[in-house]
C-alpha cells in the first residue's frame, strides 16, 4: 500500500485547527475535486482521499485517535474490514472495536451529507455513481435496526436466537400495486411515464442541466386513480416478522449483523432495504471482557497466599483447577492460554487473565486471632519494618 498522507495535509490545516477551519477547508477542496465538476484524471482519487481526511478529523473521537495513532488506527485488519460474507449463516457481520472503524464510508455520501439537499451542482448530473441510479434506488424500503441484546456466554460461544420485529410488507390487497381492485394507473402528466423530471438549475458555476425524481408521481411514473383503502395507496402495510439470528461465537458490543432484503419492503412492490443487527451484550456477574480476552479476579485468603493452594477458577467452558504457589502476593496474574473469546472468521481464541486478591480476615474466631498473634510474634514486624526502612 502507498504511504498515505498526512490528513492534516490533504485538507491544507494543522493540527490546532478547530472543527469550523477544518469544516471550510473541506467544503472548499471537496468542491474542487468532485469528479462532477472536475475532469483531470486523479481528481477521483483526490476526491476520495479529501473525504476520507473530512471523515476522521470532523469527528472528535476519530480525530483523538488519530492524533494518537495515525493512519494504523484505521487501517482495516484482515477479514475484519467491510462486510465478511462467509461470517454467519444468513447474515453477513461487520466489526467495530476500539480503534477500528471498519473502513470508510462512501465519499459521495460524505459530500452529500455535508451539503445535504441543496448541493451546489444541483443534483447529481453525472454518472459518477451508478449504484445510486435514482430509477433503482428510488422507492427502495428502508433499512430497519434492531438491538438485539444477548448474554455474555452466547457472546463468547455464539448462539441462535429468534427475534420479531415490525416492517412494511406488500399489500396483500392490492399485490403491492396501491391501487383499489379492479383500477389501474395512469401514466403521470408531468414525466411521461419516466419518473423523472429535467430542470436548468443556476448555482454559483453557472448553470447545469438537472434530473431529479418526478414530484407529481415519486419517480414511478404513474399515478394510481384509485388508491387501495387498505394500504392507502403506498402498496404496503406494517406486518411483525420473526427471524431466527445466528450470532456467530467471538461476537463483541458493536457488531452488526446485517440481513439483506430483511427491511420495508420499497412503496408499490419496490426492492427491501436491509435489517441490521446491533449486538449488545450483557455484563457478566464475574467474566470481564477486553477485545478477545476474559479477565477474572479471584480472592484468596491469607494463608492460601502463603502457603499456596490449588482452587477451582471458573472459565467459560467450566471449571479448571488452577495452582497458586506459596508466596503469591495480591495483584498477582495467571494467565490461561485460549481460554478466551474465540476470533471472529478465526479458529484462535484470546487468554484468560487471572488476578489475584489477596483478603485480609476481617471477622476473626478466637482460636483464629490466637493464631494470628502467635504468628505476630514469630514474624518479629519491626525487623520486618527494617528491612525495608532500617
Ligand atoms: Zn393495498
Ligand atoms: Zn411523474
Amino acid at each position: 500500500m502507498a504511504t498515505k498522507r498526512d490528513y492534516y495535509e490533504i485538507l491544507g490545516v494543522t493540527k490546532s485547527s478547530t472543527a469550523s477551519e477544518i469544516k471550510s477547508a473541506y467544503r472548499k477542496l471537496a468542491l474542487k475535486y468532485h469528479p462532477d465538476r472536475n475532469k483531470e484524471p486523479d481528481a477521483n482519487e483526490k476526491f476520495k482521499e479529501i473525504n476520507q481526511a473530512y471523515e476522521v478529523l470532523s469527528d472528535t473521537k476519530k480525530r483523538q485517535t488519530y492524533d494518537q495513532y495515525g493512519h494504523a488506527a484505521f487501517d482495516q485488519q484482515s477479514g475484519f474490514g467491510g462486510w465478511n460474507q462467509q461470517g454467519a449463516q444468513g447474515g453477513s457481520y461487520r466489526v467495530y472495536t476500539d480503534g477500528d472503524f471498519g473502513g470508510f464510508s462512501d465519499p459521495f455520501d460524505i459530500f452529500e451529507q455535508f451539503f445535504g439537499d441543496t448541493s451546489p451542482f444541483g443534483f447529481r448530473t453525472s454518472n459518477s455513481r451508478s449504484r445510486r441510479n435514482p430509477q433503482t434506488e428510488h422507492g427502495r424500503g428502508e433499512d430497519l435496526r434492531y438491538t438485539l441484546e444477548i448474554r455474555f456466554e452466547d457472546a463468547v460461544k455464539g448462539s441462535t436466537q429468534e427475534i420479531s420485529y415490525k416492517r412494511f410488507e406488500k399489500c396483500e390487497t392490492c399485490h403491492g400495486s396501491g391501487a383499489k381492485k379492479g383500477t389501474g394507473s395512469k401514466t403521470c402528466p408531468i414525466c411521461h411515464g419516466s419518473g423523472q423530471e429535467q430542470r436548468m438549475q443556476q448555482t454559483i458555476f453557472g448553470s447545469f442541466a438537472t434530473t431529479r425524481v418526478c414530484n407529481r408521481c415519486g419517480g414511478q411514473g404513474k399515478i394510481i386513480e384509485n388508491p387501495c383503502s387498505n394500504c392507502r395507496g403506498t402498496g404496503r402495510v406494517k406486518k411483525s416478522k420473526s427471524l431466527t439470528i445466528k450470532i456467530p461465537a467471538g461476537v463483541n458490543m458493536g457488531t452488526e449483523i446485517r440481513y439483506t432484503g430483511d427491511g420495508d419492503v420499497g412503496e408499490r412492490g419496490s426492492i427491501n432495504g436491509d435489517l441490521y443487527i446491533a449486538i449488545r451484550i450483557k455484563p457478566h456477574k464475574y467474566f470481564v471482557r477486553r477485545n478477545n480476552d476474559i479477565y477474572l479476579e479471584i480472592p484468596l485468603t491469607f494463608s492460601q497466599a502463603a502457603l499456596g493452594d490449588v482452587v477451582n477458577v471458573p472459565t467459560i467452558d467450566g471449571e479448571v483447577k488452577l495452582k497458586v504457589p506459596a508466596g503469591t502476593q495480591t495483584g498477582t496474574e495467571f494467565r490461561l492460554k485460549n481460554e478466551g473469546v474465540p476470533y471472529l472468521s478465526s479458529s484462535t481464541r484470546g487468554d484468560q487473565y487471572i488476578k489475584v486478591k489477596v483478603r485480609t480476615p476481617q471477622k476473626l474466631t478466637r482460636r483464629q486471632k490466637e493464631i494470628l498473634e502467635e504468628l505476630q510474634q514469630e514474624e518479629k514486624p519491626q525487623e520486618f519494618w527494617k528491612q525495608f526502612f532500617g
